[in-house]
């Protein structure tokens, strides 16, 4: 049997005597779009920063085809990372924002400005290159921020609730754009809502949380159409 790709085993984090994450356990396929779902408080962020590695859990594990990133620092991890307020660079222009990832990793000039110009092909910004993220619209700096996670071409893609800063319609937009990014692109990608549509329209899973557990995982239509429990017929039933 081949490894999953990305695997979390048993995983707990505890604060003090609070246990926020207890003893999760999720394999993910490479190329899935994965939603953590669930109220405010329930884990979501907690789990993806231990597999981000900003947090170092309690027990368990965090598996990359097979082998453990726990002693691998954050940022060796290549996991790329969008979060509700990705702080830009303010002071680089967007071309250079998208680049930094690849300027770390010392790739060549040639290389970087081929990827950079893909990148904000990628996310339709083609022409701001040259403009600071402060000339941006909302909408816009989550794009750059986007293109900036993408850059180095990681394996896995992490968004914690990056859409929420954002208004109704910006958010429609951006998450057909989303959509589409996962397609072209195949990259992993673990996504924190507590909104249940946008789950729905994004994900072809999701595990429900509830106060640090799993309560259901399964595709929208599972939990929509076979609800194990009241509360995920309630959650996945109300419109907010
Ligand atoms: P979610 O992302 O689902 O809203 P979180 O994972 O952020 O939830 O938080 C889960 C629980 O853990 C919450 O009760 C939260 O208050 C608590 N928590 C998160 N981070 C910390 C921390 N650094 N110290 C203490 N408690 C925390
Ligand atoms: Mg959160």
């Amino acid at each position: 049997m081949t490894e999953p790709f990305l695997s979390i085993r048993d995983l707990r984090k505890a604060f003090g005597s609070f246990v926020a994450v207890h003893d999760v356990t999720i394999d993910i396929p490479r190329g899935q779009f994965l939603t953590f779902l669930g109220p405010s408080g329930s884990g979501k962020s907690t789990t993806l920063y231990a597999i981000a590695g900003f947090q170092h859990p309690t027990s368990g594990d965090v598996l990359f085809k097979g082998r453990s990133l726990l002693s691998v620092p954050s940022h060796k991890r290549n996991i790329g990372m969008v979060f509700q307020r990705y702080t830009l660079f303010q002071h680089l222009t967007v071309a250079e924002n998208v680049a930094f990832p690849l300027r770390v990793r010392r790739r060549p000039d040639a290389e970087v400005k081929r990827k950079v110009a893909e990148m904000l092909s990628l996310v339709r910004l083609e022409s701001f290159g040259d403009r600071h993220p402060g000339a941006l619209s909302g909408g816009q700096q989550q794009r750059v921020a986007l293109a900036r996670a993408l850059a180095y071409d990681p394996p896995i893609l992490l968004m914690d609730e990056p859409l929420s800063a954002l208004d109704k319609k910006l958010r429609e937009e951006i998450q057909a754009e989303i959509r589409r990014i996962h397609r072209e692109t195949g990259v992993t990608i673990l996504y924190v809502t507590h909104d249940q549509d946008e789950a729905l329209h994004l994900s072809d899973r999701i595990a429900l949380f509830r106060d640090g557990r799993i309560e259901q995982i399964g595709t929208g239509e599972d939990l929509y159409v076979r609800p194990q429990s009241e509360f995920v017929a309630s959650f996945i039933g109300n419109s907010n």
